[in-house]
């Protein structure tokens, strides 16, 4: 017997084993509409134009030293102009403690392991439904985990009523883990009055928001209009938190170059929060990885570059369908198309040369 006799396989991740089931599929038909990536009208990659001429002023001048623990200063001012405004007080009065994080699951993960860390008996409300990956993060952080309303299938839209009761029963001081837009899986978002309700709700129940910001600039196509809800919150006096991810937006992905940040009363407690951001950090992996941080700076800083970004971002992403479990499983074994269970489709895999047998094939599981 071996060390490692008693472990068994996990279980599949819903939306990453979509993709390994793609590959291992050797059926010329097969399509993949799981997969939250961009792809050009061939299926193949895309990487933005804006990205590529960031990566030829890196060229030759990229030095490969160890970034602070905080990661890079530069792209983390970026960040935060992006997500609480240009010209933000809050920023130039230092009031927010914020750090490098790996894409938006670091910085979920971080916030997470610091809530623990600080408020050992605080719960997180979390969305029904909601990126599946959510749940993981909070459960390994060893804080437990509420549900709140928040999709009306049979609407296809916000269930908000139900959604502001959960919010006003939930105890008070509560944590609320929110899409700040585009929300995963279900594209549906609350209109600006609706976030001007949950932001006065929240400070009659002195709940805690935290923004996950993983699509800015996927919702209306632009990432000063998607940063709505939480300008909403912080005009209320809110102290938020904010996970940012370049992921999407900048099509990033396996860089893993994102932000996290928490407002804080004062610069003396931005300067503690941070202080022990970095150290939740330092014995997971020290320090962030510099190439997407640099590319993201250098985009962000140029005027002309910042200007190309804003032209190549106004694009969409998911397209919750509607489709049960048992059609998209259908879908799957009888056509080789391949999404995730909950109806999800990545429209990126939709291209001109699948288009109809997709939409032929939806048609055949839901008549
Ligand atoms: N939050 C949500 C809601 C997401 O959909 C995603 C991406 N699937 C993420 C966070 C984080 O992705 P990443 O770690 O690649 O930035």
């Amino acid at each position: 017997s071996s060390w490692w006799d008693h472990v068994e396989p996990a279980a599949k991740d819903p939306i990453l084993g979509v993709t390994e089931a793609f590959l291992a599929d050797p059926s010329p038909e097969k399509v993949n509409v799981g997969v939250g990536a961009y792809r050009d009208d061939d299926g193949k990659p895309v990487v933005l134009e804006c990205v590529r001429e960031a990566e030829r002023r890196i060229a030759g001048n990229l030095n490969m030293e160890y970034l602070p623990m905080g990661g890079s200063i530069k792209m983390i001012e970026e960040s935060l102009k992006l997500a609480y405004g240009e010209d933000s007080e809050l920023i130039k009065d230092k009031h927010i403690a914020a750090i490098q994080a790996l894409s938006g699951t670091g910085a979920c993960r971080v916030f997470a392991d610091f809530q623990r860390r600080f408020l050992p008996d605080s719960q997180i409300y979390i969305p029904v439904p909601t990126w599946a990956n959510h749940h993981n993060i909070w459960r390994d952080a060893h804080v437990s985990q509420r549900t709140f309303h928040y999709y009306h299938p049979e609407t296809r839209g916000l269930d908000f009523a139900a959604m502001m009761d959960d919010i006003k029963n939930a105890p008070n001081g509560s944590f609320f883990l929110l899409h700040a837009c585009a929300h995963n899986p279900t594209g549906v978002d609350p209109s600006e009055d609706q976030w001007r309700e949950i932001s006065y709700q929240f400070k009659v129940k002195n709940h805690f928001p935290f923004f996950d910001m993983a699509y800015q600039g996927f919702a209306s196509g632009d990432p000063e209009r998607d940063a709505k809800a939480i300008r909403i919150f912080l005009d209320d006096g809110h102290m938020i938190g904010c996970a940012q991810s370049y992921a999407k937006n900048m099509g990033l992905y396996g860089q893993r170059v994102g932000c996290l940040s928490l407002l804080c009363e004062n610069e003396i407690q931005a300067v503690s929060v941070k202080s022990q951001l970095q150290q939740i950090a330092r014995p997971m992996y020290s320090n962030p990885p510099v190439h997407g941080a640099l590319v993201v700076s250098i985009i962000l800083s140029d005027p002309e570059l910042k200007a190309m970004w804003l032209k190549e971002v106004k694009i969409g992403m998911f397209c919750y369908s509607g489709l049960k479990p048992d059609q998209v499983d259908r879908l799957t074994n009888e056509f080789h198309i391949y999404m995730t269970r909950n109806g999800r489709i990545s429209m990126a895999g939709v291209t001109t040369g699948n288009v109809g047998y997709l939409a032929n094939a939806i048609h055949e599981v839901t008549k």
